[in-house]
């Protein structure tokens, strides 16, 4: 029904200009899997953007700190700028051990909680599902349960108080601010009715939940201090500060990105209607988070961009482990449907496609 109607949209279109081709026939969607239509996903419909829910009337949410958040975040920031003066007298390895600590951190947010749980853009068989989990836990921002459903909330109640990061509330309550108070009652009240079975139903997801707090103890703390000190005899100060406090905070910076620069700055060619915007610089730290504008309008599809490979690492990786036969059923949105969305509610900024 929507395909059809987004078929229509896009041959209407096409009498108008001569650069867009039609889009593939049925029979060509069905051998080919990636670029399918707007309803390629249809197990899956708790990140769909629900324009019917509105604020309640009422004064603006009060906030109430964590201190104990406050102080934590604040240590580790202070640990972090340390490390970044450690860094000149830090060995070659420590560095390098850091920055694919890093990326593997980051692949835990992206390809992972991201793109995998939150969003079922793709499905992963049990190997890469391990190794998800696992860079998942590196990474420590919520288990992937509890980050799923704040994010399946941060895109069906976008730029609501029901909206965890709320980026109408400015820049520093949408990038960290929301971590240090107490959740608005909206937040709560929506998103615990979230339906969340699918990952209930996942024994990996809840076995992270089950056993998180000594989990991140390790994978985040204890594991990529001790190895630079123990296997290349780095300073013990220089891999806690470093490979740890600095990695760490870097990883969780580039995420909160996400939810504050890409809400901000940049384009919006897909949909002018919503806040989130393309914002490459974001995409550069976080691998391909930062086609947010796009990701927002079709949160279904495994690339988070419009494009696959470009600024998008990883998309590219989840492509390798397609090519290895572990992920598969990667949904992609078809460039017909993609072009009918520009022009029905882009902001002109990209004219082509
Ligand atoms: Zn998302
Ligand atoms: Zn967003």
């Amino acid at each position: 029904m929507v395909a059809s109607h987004v078929r229509k949209m896009t041959s209407s279109y096409t009498t108008t200009t001569t650069t867009i081709t039609e889009p593939p026939s049925e029979s060509l969607q069905k051998t080919v899997p990636l670029y399918l239509e707007e309803d390629i996903r249809p197990e899956m419909k708790e990140d769909i953007y629900d324009p019917s829910y509105q604020d309640e009337e009422g004064p603006p949410p009060k906030l109430e700190y964590v201190w104990r958040n406050i102080i934590l975040m604040a240590l580790l920031h202070l640990g972090a700028l340390y490390g970044l003066v450690l860094v000149p007298s830090s060995k070659v390895y420590t560095l390098l051990w850091a920055f694919v600590y890093y990326v593997i951190s980051i692949e835990g947010i992206g390809a992972g909680v991201h793109r995998l749980w939150s969003h079922r853009t793709y499905k992963a068989r049990l190997p890469l599902r391990i190794f998800l989990i696992i860079a998942n836990t590196m990474a420590f921002q919520n288990d992937v349960y509890e980050w799923a459903r704040d994010h399946r909330a941060h895109h069906k109640f976008s730029e609501t108080y029901a909206d965890p990061h709320d980026s109408r509330r400015g820049f520093f309550f949408s990038h960290v601010g929301w971590l240090l108070v107490r959740k608005h009652p909206a937040v709560k009240e929506k998103g615990g009715k979230l339906d969340m079975s699918d990952l209930k139903a996942e024994k990996l997801v809840m076995f992270q939940r089950r056993y998180y707090k000594p989990a991140i103890l390790l994978m985040c703390f204890i594991l990529p201090t001790f190895v630079p000190w123990y296997f290349w005899g780095e300073a013990f100060v220089n891999s806690l500060c470093v490979s740890t406090f600095l990695r760490y905070t870097l990883v969780l910076n580039a995420t909160w990105l996400v939810n504050s620069a890409a809400h901000l700055y940049g384009y919006r060619p897909y949909d002018k209607n919503i806040d989130p915007r393309e914002n490459a610089l974001v995409s550069l730290g976080c691998l391909g988070e930062g086609f947010h504008n796009y990701h927002h309008a079709f949160p279904y599809d495994y690339s988070a961009s419009e494009y696959r490979w470009h600024i998008n690492f990883t998309t590219f990786f989840i492509d390798c482990m397609a090519a290895l036969g572990l992920a598969y059923d990667r949904k992609k949105v078809s460039k017909a449907a993609v072009l009918a969305r520009i022009k029905r509610t882009g902001d002109g900024s990209c004219k082509s496609g």
